[in-house]
């Protein structure tokens, strides 16, 4: 089969490699229909990120259809459609009997194109099958669900949950890229009173009113804390959700909080941020961090199949899988391709796409 090899530090390669096999009983094999890249894959792909071996299959984010599985699996069968997740789960561990897949310690959480062979290529090895892919209704389209197998959990779970948005709540959120604006998104599920998008980017803001921020600060331009504490009485907003992974907006969200907010890291940092206790100690503030563990997906994909929640618009370009590198070279010029995410559609998703069509189904 084809694959995106990863062969070290900015080399990668659209490979033939051999077909994945069942390897333990409670594995399945799918057919790759729709896959998409993520920020991640580029860390991994400039080499930030050493434990991923060269060699590795890239990608974490797909759907796929069952062809073959392990003695063991009771969930699924053969020609199921499945939403494979960023995050796997062993169903055994403390931490998955407590939901929280992503610190698995039985072998799951964030594996596929990180510790084994990802998910961009034809054919993909699924362990732990039963506790970890989800079935797909008929109704929705690859497309429609491509996202919840990471930014949407993610901003929604590390964000607007742990950040406990709540109805009437002013929400900063700090960076506009596909995770912030999947934070403005899922926060709109729980009516706050305004949401604020802060980007040094004005492309990434303009995307931001689309996905619901009332307000947009280009922090490039202006002073973002002195523009926030206009907007809410001197007090600072209710809830601050980081989607950067930078000291400097880690910091700006602890600082544009009101006594008594919330702060919610969703960024992934690479460097100490400086918590400023001298200020923070006597405010009430909370601030939770967190690996996606993706337990929501369930109740994402009622939200989209009930049409009350429409992930699309992040699909701004198109590559067939074969097309993967091409796919990538797009996605890591953002800037000026104002790519959100990249959609990879094997063969089976483009007449998947077309059958939907037809059958007016409104893909
Ligand atoms: P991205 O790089 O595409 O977007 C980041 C955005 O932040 C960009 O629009 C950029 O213009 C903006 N930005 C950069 N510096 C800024 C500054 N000083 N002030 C304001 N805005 C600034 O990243 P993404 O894919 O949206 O992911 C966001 C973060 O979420 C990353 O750190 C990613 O690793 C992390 N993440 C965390 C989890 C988790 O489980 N916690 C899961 C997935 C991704
Ligand atoms: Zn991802």
């Amino acid at each position: 089969m084809k694959a995106l090899v990863y062969h070290g530090p900015g080399q990668r390669g659209w490979d033939t490699v051999p077909d994945p096999t069942i390897i333990d009983a409670t594995d399945i094999v799918v057919r790759i229909d729709t896959s998409t890249i993520c920020g991640s894959d580029l860390h991994i792909l400039k080499g930030d990120v050493p434990e991923t071996p060269p060699g590795t299959i890239l990608g974490h984010e797909a759907i796929g259809t069952v062809q073959e599985v392990g003695a063991s699996v009771s969930t699924v069968v053969v020609g199921d459609r499945v939403l494979l997740s960023c995050i796997s789960s062993c169903g055994r561990c403390r931490f998955c009997k407590e939901h929280r897949y992503g610190l698995c310690l039985g072998g799951g959480g964030w594996i596929f194109g990180h510790l084994i062979n990802g998910l961009q290529a034809e054919y993909a090895r699924i362990p732990f099958a039963d506790n970890s892919v989800y079935k797909l209704p008929d109704e929705v389209s690859d497309e429609q669900v491509l996202f919840l197998t990471d930014i949407l959990p993610t901003a929604y779970e590390v964000g607007v949950l742990n950040g406990l948005v709540s109805p009437g709540d002013t929400v900063a959120v700090v960076g506009a890229g596909p995770v912030g604006l999947a934070a403005i998104l899922t926060a709109q599920l729980y009516t706050p009173g305004r949401t604020i998008a802060i980007d040094l980017n004005d492309a990434r803001l303009e995307s931001a009113t689309k996905f619901g921020a009332d307000t947009t600060i280009n922090n490039g331009h202006v002073d973002a804390i002195a523009q926030i504490m206009e907007l809410t009485d001197g007090l600072g907003a209710d809830v601050a959700l980081e989607a950067v992974g930078t000291p400097a907006t880690f910091e700006l969200a602890a600082e544009l909080i009101r006594p008594g907010g919330r702060v919610a890291n969703i960024g992934v940092h690479g460097h100490s941020a400086t918590l400023h206790l001298e200020t923070l100690w006597g405010r009430d503030v909370t601030i939770t961090t967190g690996l996606v563990d993706s337990y929501t997906i369930p109740q994402l994909m009622r939200l989209v199949t009930s049409g009350r929640l429409d992930p699309t618009p992040f699909a701004t370009h198109h590559y067939s899988l074969e097309d993967t590198m091409d796919g990538y070279d797009t996605f890591a010029d953002a800037a000026n391709t104002h790519a959100l995410k990249v959609v990879l559609e094997g063969a089976q998703s483009s007449t998947r796409h077309l059958e939907l069509a037809a059958a007016g189904a409104g893909v």
